[in-house]
């Protein structure tokens, strides 16, 4: 079988491997020396800036935004988020479970951020600014340049859903000043999920983290921070996955970052260039290229989801909502090659019987 999904993803061989090992004990010094070993690698990767910190959670990425979300903010802040998709409603449905005052800046579907959206806001008293970067239900890859620069005007904390983007396309926290990157196991890391990842900057951790009185035990990251410097967690951390982590950045840092990134795009170009011998579309707004949204104009989606994996052993990955039977996801991160798109790309042509 081949996946070209989003997430758990094609795991690399050396990923498989690790996931087969015993696992150390994690009150070990050997396992923190791991602990503090990734996470120099997490944070050169990231582009954290000096005196980041990083807490890792046994959860998943919906988790660390939620836990981001109530450590951040209070209801005394007021927070904008842009609605592009079906993740940016996570972030929107957790400020409301939280009374976290927040405003929305909603895209109509298919249409690309723009400054004019951003100008309508710039009159907001603004605390804070929520954004998953590459909202993956529809694989717009957000302008963040934009963002950046308005939340340095506004003085507000930026906070980046980093979790479809990171390892899929540059990434650079202190770059784009975000105060917070909230990263998941299952996307670009490639690895198991059930691991996720918030960076923190300084400014947030003395200013909001550790004075806020945060109403959750087990999601307080003031715990998770306290004990870091000695690589120490709080409770017993998903160990195999923490494994998979060290293993997977030490891979990236053996090829290279700038190397493994230019890999993926090679991968979604080819896959793009090909895709045009078929009678499909590719959307108009800025693209990921961990990920290509592919157009079906006659709504057969899913017909081809099914005929891929029962008659080519070949997953891909289904849009969700509205979009179910127009839109196919198929992911270029993990083990998945220009040969595989070639075998793709020829499937999906005998399925719509092409030349
Ligand atoms: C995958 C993903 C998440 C996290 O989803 P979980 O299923 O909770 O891991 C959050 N945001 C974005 C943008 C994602 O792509």
């Amino acid at each position: 079988m081949k996946r070209f999904t989003t997430g758990p993803i094609e795991m690399e061989k050396e990923i498989l491997e690790i996931r087969g090992m015993q696992l150390p004990y994690h009150k070990d010094e050997e396992f923190s020396h791991i602990m503090l070993e990734t996470d120099v690698l997490l944070k050169k990767f990231v582009k954290a800036p000096v005196g980041a910190k990083t807490v890792y959670l046994t959860a998943t990425g919906t988790a660390a935004l939620e836990a981001t979300v109530i450590n951040v903010f209070t209801p005394a802040d007021k927070v904008l988020i842009i609605d592009g998709g079906t993740f940016e409603h996570r972030f929107i449905e957790i400020c409301r479970v939280h009374d976290i005052p927040h405003v929305i800046l909603k895209l109509k579907p298919g249409e690309a951020l723009t400054a004019e959206h951003l100008e309508a806001f710039e009159g907001e008293a603004l605390t804070g600014f929520l954004v998953n970067l590459n909202e993956t239900s529809t694989e717009q890859l957000y302008d963040i340049k934009l963002i950046s620069a308005f939340c340095k005007r506004k003085n507000c904390y930026l906070i980046v859903d980093a979790i479809s983007t990171f390892l899929c396309n540059p990434y650079d926290m202190e770059g784009f000043g975000a105060d917070a990157t909230i990263i998941s196991s299952q996307k670009g890391l490639g690895i198991s999920p059930g691991l996720s990842i918030v960076v923190l900057n300084e400014r947030i951790i003395k200013d909001r983290i550790m004075t806020n009185p945060t109403k959750s035990f087990y999601f307080n990251f003031k715990y998770y921070i306290r004990g870091w410097e000695k690589g120490k967690l709080p409770f017993t951390p998903c160990v195999g996955i923490c494994m998979q982590l060290n293993k997977a950045l030490k891979l990236i840092e053996a090829k290279g970052l700038a190397l493994h990134l230019a890999g993926i795009r090679v991968v979604a170009e080819d896959f793009r260039h090909r895709l045009a011998q078929l009678p499909l579309k590719l959307p108009d707004y800025p693209l990921s290229n961990g990920v290509t949204p592919v157009i079906f104009p006659d709504d057969n989606a899913m017909e081809m989801f099914y005929l891929l994996k029962e008659n080519y052993d070949i997953v891909v990955t289904q849009a969700q909502g509205d979009w179910k039977n127009k839109v196919l996801m198929i992911a270029h991160i993990g083990n998945v090659s220009v040969d595989d798109n070639e075998v793709l790309i020829k499937a999906m042509k005998e399925i719509l019987h092409i030349g």
